[in-house]
């Protein structure tokens, strides 16, 4: 039987031999950063119209409300309950997430309530605290990331810190989504979301541009088989003001085939924290399905369980050997642009970055 892991361990000459893949990759990301980027609508989802009703209780927001406010079409308008938007800080432990955007309740496309919040857990200076806020209120709104030089690409394309504003393009998405959303007037998404329409939008505590960094981040490396799905503690935060915030996580037990890096070998099991549930799905970082494959890219949560380093360290694996290809997590970035390449030249590539460079 082919075994993967020893042909990577015998095969050295392929490593020094092969070019990397990654070379393409960042030559595909180069070409589309020069295409021109424009604002993106999350999924369907909307305010009711363009008066939004907001109730924000972090300091390190309020910049970020004000941006949006003024120089948007959107009038938000600040109030103590019933908001359609509610902003907050709150320590939610290493979930992998370092700020989310969450729609609480919706009728059809239609936000009734949404959440933006910072996860306080991780240390953030002022401008990034400002620019992950700017994101997850963005998002309630609507928006999607996007490639813009604002606040909606930070960690995706560029750092959240030296981008923390809006820019032209989300104004104009805005101006475009709720020109002829004014008060009273019907909803005009009568079709409903997708059943599985992704209802938390993260922003991810690692932004890993590249495998070598990514690499770089794991601790462990695997190729691991999904043996068992469990429901987790739910992460949950009470506010000083009364507010709940009730997140479902699940716990997900891997059999390991082999390992690239770290301590877990074949036949080793392990557990990962999977952040949301089948019917609470976060953008980019979905349920697992039982009997699923994975290459992972894992660090220590420090309760004994594993966390994906980000989304961009999750591939599923299409059936097969060593010529199973990677169905990346991430739908932006260096890691979907893996989408289709062969595990066997992913690991040696990855072998190739944790070794010393004098390869060439
Ligand atoms: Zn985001």
């Amino acid at each position: 039987m082919f075994n993967l892991f020893d042909a990577i361990a015998s095969n050295g000459e392929t490593i020094v031999n092969r070019k990397p893949i990654i070379v393409a990759g960042a030559l595909l990301i180069a070409f589309l950063a020069g295409q021109a980027a424009e604002a993106k609508r999350w999924g369907c989802w909307i305010q009711a119209d363009r008066n939004v009703k907001i109730r924000n209780t972090a300091n390190n927001a309020t910049a970020a409300v004000n941006d949006w406010n003024s120089l948007t079409i959107l009038n938000l308008t600040s109030v103590g309950s019933g908001e359609e938007t509610y902003v907050f800080n709150a320590n939610s432990g290493n979930t992998g997430w370092g700020g989310l955007a969450s729609i609480v309740s919706y009728s059809g496309c239609t936000i009734l309530r949404a959440t933006a919040q910072l996860n306080t857990y991780y240390s953030w200076t002022t401008n990034a605290a400002r620019g992950v806020h700017c994101q997850e209120i963005g998002h309630t709104f609507g928006l999607d990331h996007s490639n813009d030089g604002g606040c909606m690409g930070g960690g995706y394309w560029y750092d959240i810190a030296t981008h923390y504003t809006i820019v032209q393009k989300n104004i104009n998405e805005i101006g475009t989504m709720y020109a002829s959303r004014v008060a009273g007037s019907p909803d005009f998404s009568t079709v409903g979301p997708e059943v599985d329409t992704p209802r938390f939008h993260a922003f991810w505590a690692n932004n890993p541009r590249s495998l070598r960094e990514t690499t770089g981040l794991a601790s462990q490396i695997v190729v691991a088989t999904v043996t068992g799905i469990a429901k987790g503690a739910p992460i949950v935060n009470r506010q000083p003001d009364g507010h709940v915030s009730r997140i479902p996580t699940q716990r997900v037990s891997f059999s390991v085939e082999g390992g690239i890096k770290g301590s877990l070998e074949a036949g080793d099991s392990f557990v990962l924290f999977q952040n949301g549930n089948a019917a609470n799905r976060f953008d980019e970082d979905p349920s697992y399905a039982p009997g699923s494959r994975h290459l992972l890219f894992l660090t220590a949560r420090g309760d004994g369980t594993y966390l994906v380093v980000s989304p961009s360290g999750r591939f599923e694996l299409s059936d097969g050997d060593g010529h199973s290809e990677l169905i990346p997590a991430a739908t932006q970035g260096f890691a979907a642009d893996l989408k289709g390449a062969k595990l066997q030249h992913v690991m040696f590539d990855v072998v190739r970055s944790l070794a010393p460079v004098d390869a060439e």
